[in-house]
């Protein structure tokens, strides 16, 4: 700042807007410093008024929720293209939706009538119990997309029951409002979903048991999911506190403070790895002669099928908590046939992903049946679930997207030889890939030897082997092969010339020595043309000369 403007500053006291900009220098300064600004203060902060909230957003993603007319098949249907298995997972979740965003839709429409108050109804949130990486966040993604809500996800192993320990559980409301641009009315119908929620629970998982802080963070998610109002802005946000303190001052309107959370959906997840006994040892005793595997580590759907609230309490849970969560969907592990399926059939495929990574290179990547097959198998074999093909596939196809970039290949052929042997496959496109760059190298030496030739009356014959040296060095140094000729070569005439006096030799054969080592390969043709002399000299008869660096008459 000038000491002009300094001196302003003393004369006419700030104006609301000129405190705004040195607070908001301030505040970037501070900001790396670890104090908390919610996400919503920050999007305010980042200059966007009240007034000039994204209204054509606001409006047509309100009315898509306005119109909500799907039906649970179509909702299934549409996961479908995308989420292979999972399917009761899918017909609850749909179901759950739908039964929401109807109820949603009619609040809506009712909002002025007053009739609202009397509509009873229970929210349809959602416990999916399952593994890692089998789609369960993957399906609740895309039903936010089709339905256009804002959709957030967070691990409950963030959260501490106080907050600002590991993180405050009203941020996720506040972050649903980010999500919408910060259309308040939006995120109160946007769906918020927590995974890991199994690692709050106090006993019953046995190893995962947080005790106290667990339950203390159940309570604070049980209001979440009841109904509550969140404040908009984080009491610890000094700067999102500021700012609502300096549009006070502006004179701007009071904006809404806090969003209701009556009408957000929330979907809970987690692996609930022990649930399966408690499940087992209640039915067997209740049924006898139910066959349950004990040795199974994981929930199947026809065990779960028997879930009952009291398991989830002797999980470890509090008994509101889970009362609050309905819907109980199983999504299944997945198996070496699920993964092939995703690869060939999920709209999402991770393969399509590198099919498009090598087309920008120009490389038309096609997987075979035969590779599929092997990443699956591999897949399976990391207990990662679906997570597992994107971890196979970059080990896999690393070295190919490094290499292949920038060459002349443009067809890659992914098949099970490529995986099972890779530095073999490798080193063959990495020799085609020289193909195409050997012609162009051996145009280049044509030039340079008739080059070469006009300005010095001597003749350079390049080798074959010459030539592949030639462009290896030209691909590892990105220049021309003429380029690197010149530089090479720049003194050779006075050698050749030498050895032409003595021998009368007018083409000389360049190998790929000459290429390694240009003065070595000069020098040793010298000293070999004078020891030729010489033996002429006494035996008067020519010798034979030594293939490497031999040089032509013909
Ligand atoms: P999690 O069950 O741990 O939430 P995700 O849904 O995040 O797992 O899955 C990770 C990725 O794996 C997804 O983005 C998707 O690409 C893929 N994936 C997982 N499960 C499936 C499935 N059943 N069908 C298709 N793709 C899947």
């Amino acid at each position: 700042m000038s000491d002009k403007d300094n001196d302003k500053r003393e004369e006419v006291p700030p104006t609301p807007e000129e405190m705004q900009e040195t607070l908001k220098d301030l505040f970037s300064k501070i900001g790396g410093m670890g104090m908390s600004f919610s996400p919503f203060m920050q999007e305010m902060n980042d200059g966007a008024p009240e007034e000039s909230e994204p209204e054509s957003i606001e409006i047509d993603t309100l009315e898509s929720l306005d119109d909500f007319n799907l039906i649970p098949r179509e909702v299934k249907a549409h996961l479908d293209r995308f989420v292979i298995r999972q399917d009761e997972a899918k017909k609850a979740l749909s179901i759950a939706v739908c039964d929401h965003y109807n109820h949603a839709k009619s609040v809506r429409a009712l909002e002025d009538s007053g009739e609202v108050d009397s509509m009873e109804y229970q929210k349809q949130n959602v416990i999916v119990v399952g593994p890692t990486g089998v789609g369960k966040t993957y399906l609740v993604k895309h039903i936010a997309e089709m339905i256009g809500v804002p959709f957030v996800k967070a691990d409950a192993t963030k959260f501490s029951e106080t907050g600002y320990v590991g993180g405050d559980v009203d941020d996720l409301v506040r972050e649903l409002v980010r999500k919408a641009d910060g259309n308040v009315e939006l995120a109160e119908y946007g769906i918020i979903y927590i995974d890991e929620v199994d690692k709050l629970a106090s006993k019953g998982g046995g190893s995962f048991g947080k005790d106290v802080s667990g339950r203390g963070v159940q309570t604070t998610l049980l209001k979440l999911m009841e109904e509550t109002e969140v404040q908009l802005s984080n009491p610890m946000d000094m700067k999102g506190q500021m700012m609502s303190v300096m549009a006070m001052e502006r004179g701007s309107k009071p904006q809404k403070e806090t969003i209701n959370t009556r009408h957000i959906l929330f979907i809970v997840s987690g692996a609930f790895s022990g649930l399966e006994k408690i499940i087992s040892q209640r039915v067997q005793s209740s049924r006898i002669g139910f066959q349950v595997d004990e040795r199974s580590e994981l929930l199947d759907s026809d065990l779960f099928k028997n879930v009952e609230t009291q398991d989830f309490i002797d999980f470890g849970f509090e008994a509101e908590f889970i009362g609050r969560l309905p819907v109980r969907v199983v999504c299944e592990k997945l198996e070496k046939k699920d993964f092939v399926n995703i690869m060939k059939f999920s709209e999402g495929s991770i393969l399509r992903q590198y099919e498009r990574e090598f087309e920008a290179y120009g490389i038309h990547a096609r997987f075979t049946d035969s590779a599929i097959e092997k990443v699956a198998e591999l897949a399976e074999k990391e207990n990662t679930g679906a997570r597992a093909l994107m971890t196979v596939l970059a080990d896999m196809l690393r070295e190919f997207k490094f290499e292949l970039p920038g060459t002349s290949i443009s067809e890659l052929k992914i098949d099970s030889n490529l995986i099972d042997n890779k530095k073999e496959v490798l080193a063959q496109y990495r020799k085609d890939g020289l193909k195409v760059n050997i012609e162009k190298v051996r145009d280049e030496v044509t030039i340079y030897a008739r080059e070469f030739s006009s300005n010095h009356g001597v003749k350079m014959d390049f080798t074959q082997d010459a030539i592949l040296a030639l462009a290896d060095l030209s691909s590892i140094q990105g220049r021309s092969a003429l380029q690197i000729c010149r530089t090479k070569f720049k003194d050779y005439q006075f050698g050749l010339k030498l050895i032409q006096g003595n021998n009368g030799r007018e083409s000389f054969k360049i190998c790929k020595e000459a290429i390694e080592d240009a003065d070595k390969f000069l020098s040793e043709m010298v000293v070999h043309s004078y020891d030729a002399i010489k033996k002429d000299e006494d035996s008067g008869e020519i010798t034979a000369k030594s293939p490497s660096i031999s040089s032509t008459n013909d």
